[in-house]
């Protein structure tokens, strides 16, 4: 299988939008995010070309205002904070970088790297583009350029999968580098925040990351694709046609609109009136307890019946004893549960490398379906 690097980020999202994208080959329309973040990336190639001239500020926001394109923005006001957005994201480069100082090895760089997979002996291709790679005083340096407002934390560069991949890809090309890892930075280089995060990777991580992209095409293999609601569902090109959106999209929609939304209307009503006869429920049940223990009667009479009081005791049992006696009859460890919360307490202290262990080894036990309500 070839998968790209972005196609694979795509499937851990949701994997429903791989198959959209990847398996049914559905064009998928460009959102403004992508749009200006193309843009972005085009004018800081356009900075770092190399040419007789080296591009001013000037001709980097000329560059940048030429290829400007309104049709994606809804409104004016949107399109103009997005446009200020980029011009600062481009002169805040400027000011943090000396343009003339980097000897680039290379820009937007291809590639296509072949791995084995050792249990049944099947190649696979990864491939993607890497923005920018440098040499610099002792070793090189990737450079991933990125437009989100989001920037993560140390830790999370460290273990950022897109750079073990980009250094794998890199390592296919340069072999030698793989002696000296220490001197290969990697680096996502946030625009917004004109923040430069970088790391190093080791050979242990970087197996780890070829691994990992040989379990996520098993898991393709697999032809298991569900929606997956994420923030990221608002970049999603996909939503008009995915089962969990398109009832947005009044075109979409099956079932009459009016009555449609009158079930919702009665849904919403129906679940704030159950939760208050819940309330009242309590309240009354407290009231006759307690007029119970005052009268110190276990039943009350009144015209529409009797209400008795009942003692329900629940038992856990003591779990010294309860292993004296199973673990000599071998019965102890059947009877053991995994403890989902107790788990997910101890996943922050164990290592990076462990916790992708305990995540794979994660099985779909039941599904069920319910109904959430987000009150206007
Ligand atoms: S809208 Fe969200 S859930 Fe639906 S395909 Fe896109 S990313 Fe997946």
């Amino acid at each position: 299988m070839r998968l790209s690097y972005s196609a694979l980020d795509s499937f851990q999202n949701c994997s429903l939008k791989y198959k959209f994208q990847n398996i049914d080959k559905l064009k998928e329309p460009k959102s403004k995010e992508a749009v200006f973040g193309t843009l972005v990336h085009g004018t800081l190639k356009f900075i770092h070309t190399p040419s007789l001239l080296q591009p001013k500020l000037e001709d980097a926001l000329d560059y940048f205002s030429k290829n400007w394109n309104s049709d994606v923005f809804e409104d004016e006001l949107e399109e103009r904070s997005a446009f200020s957005m980029g011009v600062s994201m481009i002169q805040e480069y400027y000011k943090k970088n000396v343009i003339a100082d980097y000897n680039i090895v290379d820009l937007e760089s291809r590639f296509a790297v072949e791995i084995k997979n050792p249990k049944d002996g099947t190649s696979h291709v990864i491939s993607g583009i890497i923005d920018r790679i440098d040499k610099t005083e002792d070793g090189y340096e990737i450079i991933d350029y990125k437009t989100t407002k989001k920037m993560p934390s140390q830790d999370k560069v460290d273990n950022d999968l897109q750079l073990s991949v980009y250094l794998n890809a890199f390592l296919a090309r340069y072999p030698k580098e793989a002696e000296r890892l220490d001197k290969v930075t990697v680096s996502l280089y946030y625009l917004k925040h004109g923040v430069k995060l970088s790391s190093t990777r080791t050979l242990q991580q970087l197996n780890d990351a070829k691994q990992l992209f040989l379990d996520v095409i098993t898991e393709i293999e697999k032809g298991v694709f569900v929606p997956n609601v994420t923030p990221l569902c608002d970049w999603c090109g996909f939503q008009k046609i995915c089962p969990m959106w398109k009832h947005k999209f009044k075109e979409e929609r099956r079932i009459d609109s009016e009555e449609i939304n009158a079930a919702i209307g009665d849904y919403i009503n129906l679940k704030s009136a159950i939760a208050s006869t819940k309330v009242q429920f309590a309240q009354l049940q407290e009231k006759i307890n307690t007029y119970m223990e005052q009268e110190g009667v276990e039943r009350v009479f009144s015209e529409e019946g009797i209400i008795a009081q009942t003692l329900r005791k629940t038992y856990k049992y003591d779990e010294k004893i309860l292993r004296e006696i199973l673990e000599p009859l071998d019965k102890w460890e059947s009877v053991l549960k995994v403890d989902g919360i107790a788990l997910k307490n101890i996943m922050s202290v164990l290592s990076p490398g462990i916790r992708q262990d305990v995540e794979r080894s994660r099985i779909l036990d039941k599904e069920s379906k319910s109904l959430t309500i987000k009150k206007k």
